[in-house]
C-alpha cells in the first residue's frame, strides 16, 4: 500500500459524507479516496458515526442507499450528485469516478490547449463549482494566482511542487482565499491532475488575466 502524504481533512471528508459539497469537490474526494486506503478508512468511520446518529431517526424517514441521501430526505433538501469511490488496485491514470465523467480512459480525454503546453478538459459537473483535468508538462510553472473560494487539486500522474511541499499521485493540495501560489510540475514526468474550484482564480499576471474568460478557469 502506498502512503499518501497529503490527505483531505476530516472536515472535507465529513462534507462529502453528509452531501454538503458541490459535485466537483465530491468528484475529487471520491477519486482521492479511491487511491488512498487511509482516507477511505477515515471516511467509513465518519459514515459509521453518522449512521449511529441516524439510528435515532424513525424508520420511515430512512433512505435505503446512503447516509447523505437520508440526511437530504430528512431535511427536505436536494441530493447533490456524489460520485462513489472505487478502491483502485491496478494503475490506470484515471480513477473510476473520473473515468465515468470522461466516458472512458485517459486516451478518451478531450484536451484543449491553454498555452505553454498546458492542456485542460473541463468535466460536466453542477455549476456551483468547476472540475477540470489538467495536463502540465514536466518542469512547467503554473501562473501565480490567488483564490476566491475553495480549490482542491488531486495529482493523478507525476508530481508538482507547491512551496516547500511536493504532491505526488493520490495527494491533494487544498487552497482557499488565504493562499497565493505558483505550483510547478516536477521534472521527470508530465503531471496530470484534477482540480476543483468554487470560483474563478485570481491571476496576478496580465496574460493569464486576459485569457482567463476564454479558459473558464
Ligand atoms: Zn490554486
Amino acid at each position: 500500500m502506498t502512503t499518501i502524504t497529503h490527505q483531505v481533512s476530516d472536515d472535507l471528508l465529513a462534507g462529502y459524507v453528509s452531501g454538503d459539497l458541490a459535485e466537483a469537490f465530491n468528484l475529487v474526494i471520491a477519486s482521492h479516496v479511491s487511491l488512498c486506503d487511509e482516507a477511505r478508512a477515515r471516511m467509513e468511520a465518519l459514515e459509521a458515526i453518522g449512521g449511529t446518529v441516524l439510528e435515532q431517526v424513525p424508520e420511515a424517514q430512512m433512505a435505503p442507499d446512503s447516509f447523505a441521501a437520508t440526511l437530504a430526505l430528512i431535511s427536505g433538501g436536494d441530493i447533490r450528485p456524489r460520485p462513489k469511490p472505487v478502491p483502485q488496485r491496478d494503475c490506470p491514470v484515471l480513477p473510476a469516478p473520473i473515468r465515468d465523467y470522461v466516458g472512458g480512459s485517459l486516451a478518451d480525454v478531450k484536451w484543449r490547449p491553454v498555452g505553454m503546453g498546458v492542456k485542460q478538459a473541463i468535466l460536466a459537473t453542477s455549476p456551483d463549482a468547476s472540475a477540470r483535468l489538467l495536463y502540465i508538462p514536466a518542469g512547467c510553472e503554473m501562473p501565480d494566482h490567488g483564490h476566491r473560494g475553495l480549490e482542491m487539486t488531486l495529482v493523478l500522474q507525476g508530481a508538482f511542487l507547491d512551496g516547500a511541499e511536493r504532491y505526488a499521485r493520490g495527494d491533494v493540495d487544498v487552497a482557499d482565499e488565504e493562499i497565493d501560489h505558483t505550483p510547478i510540475a516536477d521534472v521527470g514526468e508530465d503531471c496530470i491532475c484534477i482540480a476543483a474550484s468554487a470560483a474563478p482564480l485570481k491571476f496576478h499576471g496580465l496574460v493569464p488575466r486576459l485569457v482567463q474568460p476564454f479558459l473558464k478557469i
